[in-house]
């Protein structure tokens, strides 16, 4: 495979999930999309670790299980001699221009704090730059897209957010961490753009006009999101790139199946949400969230971090310029993530 000439900030994955298991990720790892080999291999510069914490998780025991997988993303990160945790723009430039490869650990699911804006202030003293609002089912304070019932917050005119809501969102401005919108309702992402003050990300979310699950952003969110200087991730899962895909995986009741396994999904179709998202959203809004090791497909090729430079010939083969490249691989998530200081 011939290296790819940009460097790579990767938005989101779940190999946290592979660190929790015992799995050496400084090697060569099996049944894995994301080791130091794959990394190094991709031109990854910054990757994204996700501290994810299932919905169905006992809210009083939350905050504690994000705080052990903050601990193991801590500790790959100054496990290798490549690896180095990474805080800020500054700290991202600096690893990139080293040709290190940072790690950022980012929180799923606002379960984690555990309705308590002293808890989002110590993962913020962890380091933590990223949270996902919600995950696959409502909070008491925010929407899920894919949440069971109404969303019904007992202390708010909103559909989105409830008031505590609000406060978390305002918290997050003051504290420094960018709300991630991938995951929420349609309303939850609206209320959210209107409150925040700063740009605000999707970080692994496609394009639903061109696949229609629940989980992409429609184009009127990712005008709104261009317009107001933030972003979204590409998702590498074929249910969330290919229609075909989606409507098999979602026929099979979410899982794989001889039916899902039929269905061609070539990773041109990444570069084809890449596409749309630039055309409606502009390439300042555009970056990549592969959401590796979480998800239970990929585009044929996509076989890890690796895969990188594969990308890069495909946008190349479209006439992208490396300055467009260059921004949706890295360029943007640096320019919002320094205006959170
Ligand atoms: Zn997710």
């Amino acid at each position: 495979m011939s290296k790819g000439s940009h460097k790579v900030i990767d938005l989101h994955c779940d190999s946290v999930d592979s660190l929790m298991a015992g799995k050496d990720l400084r090697k060569a790892a099996a049944g894995v999309h994301v080791d130091v080999p794959r990394l190094a291999a991709g031109g990854v510069g910054l990757q994204v670790f996700a501290a994810y914490v299932p919905a169905d998780t006992k809210e009083n025991e939350a905050f504690s299980y994000a705080n052990k997988k903050l601990d193991a993303i801590d500790a790959f990160a100054r496990s290798h001699e490549l690896l180095f945790p990474v805080e800020s723009a500054a700290e991202a430039r600096a690893v990139i221009t080293e040709k290190k490869i940072g790690i950022m650990a980012a929180v799923e699911n606002g379960l984690a704090i555990e309705n308590s804006l002293e808890k989002l202030q110590a993962f913020r003293r962890r380091k933590v730059r990223i949270m996902t609002l919600v995950h696959f089912q409502h909070l008491p304070w925010a929407a899920s897209s894919t949440g069971s019932g109404t969303f019904t917050p007992p202390d708010s005119h909103s559909k989105g957010l409830s008031v505590f809501g609000e406060r978390v969102i305002d918290a997050m401005n003051d504290l420094g961490i960018i709300p991630d919108l991938s995951h929420a309702s349609d309303a939850a992402f609206w209320d959210v753009l209107r409150r925040s003050k700063k740009p605000i990300i999707a970080s692994h979310s496609c394009a639903y006009s061109l696949c229609a699950s629940k989980r992409n952003l429609k184009d009127d969110q990712l005008k709104a999101l261009g317009d107001s200087g933030g972003l979204a991730g590409v998702n590498f899962f074929s249910a969330f790139l290919s229609e075909t895909f989606r409507l098999s995986y979602e026929k099979s009741n979410y899982s794989l199946t001889n039916d899902t396994a039929s269905v061609q999904v070539p990773l041109t179709l990444i570069a084809d949400h890449i596409d749309y998202m630039v055309n409606i959203a502009g390439e300042d809004c555009v970056a990549l969230g592969s959401d590796f090791d979480g998800i239970p497909a990929a585009p044929e090729g996509v076989t890890g971090s690796d895969f990188y430079p594969v990308l890069e010939a495909e946008l190349k083969s479209r006439g992208y310029t490396e300055k467009r490249i260059e921004k949706i691989f890295s360029g943007n998530f640096l320019r919002v993530l320094e205006e959170w200081g």
